[in-house]
């Protein structure tokens, strides 16, 4: 069922709704058939990192409902809301190329009408790393993805590796609050040179996309060394920032290394354990996170 959208042309193979009245008898039928249902939460500008979430969904799920939402409860005010790239027709072609049933697009007062006044908090896990950077951040998320579930109330929820916390958060949220869904978290897609995929990509400008892949760099040397047997945390991030800071003009907000589930800084690495290594740095205006999960 396709259909225009004001000045917007979505595919029409994609059944396209944006009132969360129209979609719950929809997937209630599809419930009722015994069909299992997936939801790929986005905020759009769907690039391959996303379309692996949603063939990785349809691998494994009878319906794929694809959510486009750039919530703006995740944003802090002098964040890139306002410019956050945006292309739904073409982001229609694509999650219908990749397997995608339903779209889900629901404006902001479908989402937050008037007298919205409720939030969900994971405390502690909310407030390190991207937390102290973006202090409302993840109570923007965990609202936004709860709303999410609820509304579709899918059998699996799939999420991206490459925003390591947001999944550390929502599977404790999920778990603490005890919510009929499964998390899947699927690896990051990244681009030739080593450059995780994000929306923000397009921001770079072509000195900074070149100077970015040094993130992927650093994580890469971060795995040789202890790999190589390095033990102390401390002197694999200095080796980090340095080879950041030497390629070109960049701001670190933080490279650590932390116990993958609790989030805590790690003071030695341990055989056997994994410790995941995230990274925040901007280039210019343009923030950047990327990290990976290392086995000791
Ligand atoms: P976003 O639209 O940035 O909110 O991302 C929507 C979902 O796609 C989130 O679960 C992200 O973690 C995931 N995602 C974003 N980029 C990538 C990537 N490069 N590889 C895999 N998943 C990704």
């Amino acid at each position: 069922m396709g259909r225009v959208e004001g000045s917007i042309k979505i595919s029409p193979l994609l059944i396209t709704l944006s009132h969360i009245s129209d979609l719950r008898p929809r997937i209630s039928s599809i419930r009722a058939e015994g069909k299992s249902v997936a939801l790929v939460p986005t905020m759009g500008f769907l690039h391959e990192g996303h379309l692996s979430l949603i063939r990785k969904a349809k691998d494994e799920c009878d319906i794929v409902i694809v959510s486009i939402f750039v919530n703006p409860t995740q944003f802090a005010p002098h964040e890139d809301l306002e410019k956050y790239p945006r292309d739904i027709s073409g982001d229609s072609e694509r999650a219908s190329g990749a397997g995608c049933d339903m779209l889900f697009i629901p404006s902001i007062t479908e989402m937050y009408p008037d007298g919205f006044s409720s939030t969900v908090s994971v405390n502690g896990l909310s407030s390190v790393l991207e937390g102290e950077f973006r202090p409302t951040h993840f109570q923007g998320v965990t609202t936004v993805v709860l709303k999410l579930i609820n509304i579709v109330q899918p059998t699996v929820a799939y999420f991206g590796q490459k925003d390591a916390q947001q999944s550390v958060v929502i599977k404790k949220m999920v778990n603490d609050l005890n919510v009929p869904v499964t998390i899947v978290i699927v690896p990051t897609m990244r681009e030739q040179d080593g450059l995780a995929m994000s929306s923000r990509n397009v921001y770079l400008d072509p000195v900074q996309r070149k100077d970015a892949v040094v993130l992927s760099r650093s994580l890469d040397l971060a795995k040789s060394r202890i790999v190589e047997g390095v033990r102390d945390p401390q002197k694999i991030i200095a080796e980090m920032k340095e080879l950041i800071l030497s390629t070109g003009p960049a701001t670190i907000d933080y490279v650590e290394i932390v116990d993958a589930d609790l989030l805590k800084k790690k003071d030695t690495l341990i055989r056997g354990e994994s410790v995941l290594i995230p990274l925040a740095v901007r280039f210019g205006s343009t923030r950047l996170i990327d990290n990976i999960i290392v086995t000791v």
